[in-house]
């Protein structure tokens, strides 16, 4: 199969993987900058263009786009799909989860358990928002932010308050969330390809630390779900179309709840805890998917 990673940087451990995993497999992987790539929008002959040749003959395409160019990168991958090529990840399952509050909005519908959240415009309305998550502790998070940046511990209802005036003095959209104390700093990332979680991980946050991220100091060990958590993963996964994503749960005293679903899950920090082979599943799935005589079952 001729596979094309799109992804920015090719030295990175989860594109090298990839491309490693897909090499081994006995199919042809190149990696592109979807940066770099140019579309000829045209009747019945769209086309991608890179480094001044038409991309041809694609079987298929594993999206790697990063949160920064998410609107360019999810053209190229659409384009893709009007050119019949199969991708991982659909362009609008992509740009689905990237809007926090969107993937929220979506989940909830689907009745998948989430902590309390509230959205609010004015500040005329802090004291209803906060009165949504029933009051102090209260998480307050950046929409925008990544990697805990952004996300606040208020533990009374005056500091959260302020925190929420300052945010929306500065313009900043912002979810207030209930804290889930009993979660104890960690949550547990569960990787799912194709409707099934493959490989799953706890982080543990650093002590005094209530958010686990691995970029805060946070640390990871694999992990066995229970049944519950296992298929809150794989329906927050389909709630948002994603056939490859990294869905991340606290463990909450009401079940498992669902924080957010990444549609460019990092294989990094998941091998290396789980030992699980994920580059290889993930090349597993195209093979069932794209090759020319697997089933479609989603329309381009
Ligand atoms: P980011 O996308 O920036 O990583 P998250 O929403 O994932 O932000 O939050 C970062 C970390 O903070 C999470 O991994 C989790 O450990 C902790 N956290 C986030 N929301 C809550 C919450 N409502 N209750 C308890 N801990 C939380
Ligand atoms: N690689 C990061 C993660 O899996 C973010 C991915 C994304 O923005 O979708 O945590």
């Amino acid at each position: 199969m001729k596979i094309v990673i799109l992804s920015q940087n090719s030295t990175l451990y989860s594109t090298k993987r990839l491309r490693e995993a897909g090499e081994k497999r006995g199919h042809q992987v190149r990696v592109i900058d979807h940066l770099r790539c140019y579309m000829s929008i045209t009747s019945y002959r769209p086309s991608i263009i890179y480094q001044g040749g038409p991309l041809t003959d694609v079987e298929a395409v594993i999206p790697r786009i990063g949160a920064s160019h998410t609107f360019y990168g999810t053209a190229v991958v659409r384009q893709f799909e009007m050119m019949g090529v199969f991708t991982a990840n659909e362009s609008q399952a992509i740009s689905r989860s990237r809007d926090k509050l969107r993937c929220l909005q979506i989940l909830a519908r689907e009745g998948i358990g989430l902590p309390v959240t509230g959205f609010a415009h004015s500040i005329k309305d802090i004291e209803g928002l906060i009165s949504i998550v029933n009051g102090a502790p209260l998480v307050i998070k950046l929409l925008e932010g990544t990697q805990g940046i952004g996300v606040v511990l208020a533990e009374t209802k005056p500091a959260a308050t302020s925190v929420i005036e300052a945010f929306r003095g500065l313009d900043a959209n912002i979810l207030v969330q209930e804290f889930i104390k009993e979660a104890q700093g960690a949550d547990l990332r569960c990787f799912v390809v194709n409707d099934k979680v493959i490989a799953s991980m706890k982080r543990q946050g650093a002590p005094g630390e209530f958010r686990s991220n691995v970029h805060r100091g946070g640390k990871a060990e694999k992990i066995k779900l229970t049944p519950e958590e296992r298929s809150t993963a794989v329906r927050a996964a389909k709630a948002m179309g994603l056939k490859i994503a990294g869905v991340d749960l606290l463990r909450s005293n009401h079940g498992p709840v669902v924080m957010e679903v990444n549609s460019s899950p990092g294989l990094e920090g998941i091998e290396g805890a789980t030992g699980v082979d994920v580059a290889g599943k993930i090349i597993e799935f195209l093979e069932k998917k794209a090759g020319s005589s697997a089933p479609r079952d989603r329309i381009p």
